[in-house]
């Protein structure tokens, strides 16, 4: 069934349920109210014939006379509390030894027990007391409890017919509301169907347009829709962005081995070590690329396999600085470490090729002659210094690495890109270096794989500054 069809059900159901409950509750008052009301006036019919009994005792000493007393009372009732005065009324007076003195003519001078329905009577009798004692009884025979049955019948009538129209409108007014307001839900929901298709056959380019006519939550829906075709699209632009990458990467080294496979087959070239030696290079680039790759989306994929320990920061740079040192000395650089490292929690390998990698490119873009800053401080991370979801943490306490250098810098419009894959501000520069233009990209993954975050700053002609932040070890699990 659908969702308009299951609304409007939904709706009819309500009224016909309220409308039900609320019938039956009004019908239940009012019988309620109508009994007390009759037992309220019996009541008071009857004390006032009591009294008018025993007044009427009390001043002639016996019952004689009453009957014409009685009939004219009958005739001529006083109203109680200014009602209207009832027809119908039938009163018997009985004189203490159940002798009828008035009532119905041919009643009179029989005993209870000869009257029809005598017995009936009996045992509804009220009692008439005169100076203690009982000198005689009457029974009232009103019809008023007929007539309450006659009203609360024509109640119930009126009452069900007044339901039974009142639920015929509210239905009609339901239906209606019901029929416009799903509509207004249902239009942007076959818009979303109709969209979820499109992106299912593979349409990322789909929008809906987001507006009020469904209400908030559909507008929401609408939008979430929206950011995930967006991301969608997104990602697919990334994967096909990526394998054009790869295969170009590929093809430089492929070509060159096969190339060179091709003139030693032929004989142009002989097999020597020396010919072979440009083989063995491309080789390793490939392995080099593969392991590169695969480690990167590992990374990215948050499935890096980290084997933490205390890592000491500074003695792992200083040593790496030592490694390049053949470099350093070539170039004539000045080498600065400075301030003070604290203990971190890392997986010593990973954490070593972040910084060999950033350090070799420092070194690499250094001008000959030219100084590199290493620095360690301790601060709270800050929102600039994150991009990552993951890691959104500002104000957490951890230790900042800068490697500043003071080479030709990178372009502004550069920079948001450098940390992307196969990125080389100079792609002929990077490629004749043997970069893979993966070793920015897998360091800022291995980095938020610690919970850190890597950033850039730079400015062309005067160098650039690469900032890692990495949380202290106490901080690690808090
Ligand atoms: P590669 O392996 O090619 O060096 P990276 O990912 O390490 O790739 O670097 C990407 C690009 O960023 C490099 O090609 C280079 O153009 C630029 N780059 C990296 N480090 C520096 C730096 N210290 N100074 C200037 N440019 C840099």
């Amino acid at each position: 069934m659908t969702l308009r069809r299951q609304f409007i059900f939904a709706l009819a159901g309500m009224v016909v349920f309220m409308a039900v409950i609320a019938g039956a509750i009004s019908l239940f008052s009012f019988n309620q109210m109508l009994n007390r009301s009759v037992s309220y006036i019996q009541q008071g019919l009857e004390t006032q014939w009591e009294s008018a009994l025993v007044t009427y005792y009390e001043e002639n000493g016996s019952w004689e006379g009453i009957q014409s007393e009685v009939q004219a009372r009958l005739h001529d009732p006083p109203r109680l509390n200014d009602g209207p005065p009832r027809d119908n009324m039938r009163i018997w007076v009985f004189a203490a030894d159940y002798r009828a003195v008035a009532g119905a003519e041919q009643d009179i001078g029989k005993t209870i027990t000869d009257i029809p329905n005598g017995l009936q009577m009996k045992a509804d009798l009220v009692p008439l007391q005169f100076n203690n004692q009982i000198v005689g009884y009457f029974h009232l025979e009103d019809n008023l409890t007929t007539r309450s049955d006659f009203l609360s019948r024509t109640l119930v009538n009126s009452i069900s017919r007044a339901m039974l129209i009142s639920m015929a409108l509210t239905l009609l007014v339901a239906l209606l509301l019901g029929i416009v307001l799903t509509r207004r839900m249902t239009e942007p929901l076959k818009q979303l169907t109709q969209a979820v298709t499109d992106v299912g056959q593979g349409c990322l380019t789909t929008r809906i347009e987001p507006d009020n006519k469904g209400g908030a939550d559909i507008k929401a829906l609408s939008e979430a829709f929206n950011e995930m075709t967006a991301r969608l699209a997104q990602y697919e632009e990334i994967r096909s962005t990526m394998v054009a990458d790869i295969a170009h990467e590929l093809r430089t080294p492929l070509t060159v081995i096969s190339g060179k496979l091709e003139s030693i087959q032929e004989g142009v070239i002989p097999a020597s070590p020396e010919t072979i030696l440009p083989i063995q290079d491309e080789v390793i680039r490939l392995t080099r690329l593969v392991r590169d790759l695969q480690q990167l989306t590992l990374a990215e994929a948050g499935k890096l396999p980290l084997c933490l320990h205390e890592v000491d920061l500074d003695k792992m740079v200083w040593r790496i600085v030592d490694h390049f040192t053949i470099a350093i000395e070539e170039k004539k650089l000045t080498v600065e470490i400075a301030g003070e490292s604290l203990p971190i929690d890392g997986d010593p390998d990973r954490l070593t090729q972040v910084f060999v990698n950033l350090i070799d490119n420092a070194i690499r873009h250094c001008q000959a002659g030219g100084s590199l800053h290493i620095n360690f401080y301790t601060g709270e991370r800050n929102i600039s210094h994150t991009s990552d979801s993951r890691n959104n943490h500002p104000g957490e306490k951890g230790l900042f690495i800068t490697i500043a250098d003071d080479g030709e810098g990178i372009p502004t419009e550069d920079l948001p890109k450098v940390f992307d894959r196969f990125y080389r501000v100079d792609p002929s520069r990077g490629r004749i270096s043997g970069g893979t233009g993966l070793g920015l990209a897998i360091a800022r993954e291995f980095i938020r794989a610690h919970g850190g975050e890597l950033t850039v700053t730079s400015r062309v002609g005067e160098g650039s500054c690469f900032t890692v932040w990495l949380c202290l070890k106490n901080n690690m699990n808090s």
